[in-house]
């Protein structure tokens, strides 16, 4: 048996605040085989960020690991140094946020945005840095990457904007990426596309995906296995086939009975026959 890739065990995640201290995240667990795609799913508020930027310590000032352990390629992340950390972030595990907008800078062009993720990592020149960069906006199916690259981020529609952040987080080839709610600022056509392009290029890349949504739908369509998190905990977690046929929470069941897409989700996925309606289980 390998080791898994990423093995996160009883991490908890607390903020100083005002009014005492909240427990974001409370004593969750999971594991990333290579090649997997685990989705994390929950409502608002739920700690799937919060979660993803404790295993990328990338955590707010007033944020503090309060206990458990992060493993990536059998290192411990939770007590590495700042510097050490550089080293580890883009190369083993990247990320892709939430809001394109606040995360690429606005006064830097999204070529030197991407050129400098790689020049951080990569023993490599300038003008190789700059050439990658076109490939990667390629990649991404971002047209006419030549001109693209001399472009700042607000020339670019919601959608190109979230391809150049991926762009950015597969510039140096990361065993994980981690990508948080990245549909959450496009139209549903859009979402669709960048879906389908994580897919790819999680196949290509042979990356293993943790995909954080608040859509289970997003989670039938391409991930092996799901955590269900709810204030802060996971309460479910288990084969997207086996939680989506037999929720054991009743939030699970509540997030699948407020999820119509999961009526579109193709019937290819489920394995066996459709269920007579008469013995349907309960939640779908
Ligand atoms: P989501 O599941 O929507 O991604 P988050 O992980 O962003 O949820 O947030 C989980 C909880 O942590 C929320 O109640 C949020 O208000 C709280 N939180 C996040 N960041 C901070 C912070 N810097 N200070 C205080 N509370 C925070
Ligand atoms: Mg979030």
């Amino acid at each position: 048996m390998h080791d898994p890739l990423l093995t996160v065990d009883g991490l908890t995640t607390e903020f100083a605040t005002t009014h005492g201290s909240i427990r974001a995240v409370e004593d969750v667990s999971f594991d990333l085989a290579p090649g997997e795609k685990l989705g994390i799913v929950g409502e608002s508020g739920s700690g799937k960020s919060v979660t993803a930027r404790t295993v990328m310590r990338l955590l707010d000032d007033n944020g503090r690991i309060e206990a458990g352990s992060v493993r990536l390629n059998g290192r411990e992340l939770t007590t590495l140094s700042e510097r050490e950390l550089t080293g580890v972030r883009g190369t083993e595990i990247a990320m892709i946020f939430q809001d394109p907008m606040s995360s690429l800078t606005p006064v830097l062009t999204v070529g030197t945005q991407i050129t400098e993720t790689i020049l951080e990592h990569q023993d490599v020149s300038k003008a190789r840095a700059r050439e990658q960069a076109i490939e990667l906006l390629d990649r991404v199916r971002i047209p006419d990457p030549e001109s693209v690259i001399d472009t700042y981020p607000h020339e670019l529609s919601g959608g190109q904007r979230q391809r150049v952040l991926i762009a950015i987080a597969i510039s140096c080839d990361p065993d994980v990426l981690i990508a948080d709610e990245p549909t959450t600022a496009v139209d549903v056509t859009i979402e669709a596309q960048i879906l389908e392009l994580l897919e790819d290029l999680v196949e290509e890349r042979e990356m293993s995906l943790v995909q954080i949504t608040h859509d289970l739908g997003v989670v039938a369509e391409t991930c092996d296995r799901v955590a269900v998190m709810y204030a802060g905990r996971i309460v479910e977690r288990g084969d997207v086939m086996d939680v989506f046929v037999e929720p054991r929470h009743p939030y699970t069941a509540g997030l699948l009975r407020s999820t119509p897409r999961i009526a579109d989700v193709e019937p290819a996925l489920l394995p066996g026959n459709v269920p007579e309606p008469g013995e349907r289980p309960g939640g779908l």
